[in-house]
């Protein structure tokens, strides 16, 4: 449920790295050569456009299995390009936590023998079988959790507007609620109170919530709701201003001491997991 933005330095080394890949069984010819001579007159968009463009731009041509064989022999993921990708978003990509689901860290740590890991598989957002001319196009790949990936998304669309899309804003539309009343926050048990994630006036994020299956998984987080209730009912705004005064700090910046740095940033919400959980449920609180 985090946008994701490729910086130009990925976007060129990126296409510097793939589109220069020999094939010896084509008489050491690059990736760009073979695409320009045999395939960019039936994709339409030059390989450039094919690897590197946006995500809604990328084209969707539905290719016979004849042809679908003959590309999938060049643009091999698994056989050919998986390990140049995966280093290549290791070296250019700042990766926290799943871009889809915003529950798990996905980050890249050091072993003791000094080798790089990743927490993080990368989806292919529309599948590759269907579309192999999309198996090595940057924008439909995207770092997220096994579970997104293998357990949950496997082969399924979850709509057109995605993390890698100009116009995902999954934040804005969709919002966590919990349907509790604010005022007196009764609440004690984790059955005491509903957390749905629920899109207002429209359902693009539909087949994203559902194929994923956020309201499942992130029910078991409601801790963290009770968590924040139960501070927010020590700290209500007479004691926040009490404690502003005291410290010579905002209220705001009292309030992320107490809840959270992430409250009001939305530009770092991959960072940390739940954030967004977070902020919305402060949203109810008043804060
Ligand atoms: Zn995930």
């Amino acid at each position: 449920m985090n946008k994701v933005s490729y910086s130009d330095a990925f976007v060129d080394a990126y296409y510097d790295d793939i589109s220069s890949k020999k094939f010896k069984d084509k008489s050491y010819k690059t990736l760009e050569g073979i695409y320009n001579e045999e395939f960019q007159d039936l994709i339409g968009v030059d390989l450039k456009m094919l690897l590197c463009g946006k995500y809604e731009k990328l084209p969707k041509i539905v290719l016979d299995n004849t042809q679908k064989e003959k590309i999938k022999k060049i643009f091999k993921y698994q056989d050919k390009f998986q390990k140049h990708i995966s280093d290549l978003f290791k070296k250019h990509l700042d990766i926290h936590t799943c871009y889809y689901c915003n529950i798990d860290f996905i980050n890249i740590f050091k072993t003791r023998n000094k080798k790089i890991l990743t927490g993080y598989t990368l989806d292919h957002i529309t599948n590759k079988a269907q579309y192999p001319y999309l198996a090595l196009s940057l924008y439909n790949l995207i770092p997220v959790c096994y579970i997104c990936n293998s357990k949950l998304k496997k082969e399924h669309n979850i709509g057109e507007s995605v993390p890698t899309s100009s116009t995902f804003d999954f934040d804005t539309k969709v919002k966590f609620k919990t349907f509790m009343s604010n005022e007196n926050l009764q609440i004690a048990t984790e059955n005491d109170f509903g957390l749905l994630l629920k899109e207002d006036f429209t359902d693009i994020y539909d087949k994203y919530i559902g194929v994923l299956e956020l309201d499942g998984r992130y029910a078991y987080h409601k801790y963290k709701v009770i968590e924040m209730i139960n501070k927010r009912k020590e700290y209500p705004d007479s004691r926040i201003k009490e404690l502003a005064k005291l410290t010579e700090k905002t209220e705001e910046e009292v309030k992320q001491d107490l809840f959270g740095e992430y409250l009001f940033e939305n530009d770092d919400f991959h960072k940390r997991p739940l954030s967004k959980l977070i902020k919305d449920i402060s949203g109810e609180l008043g804060l």
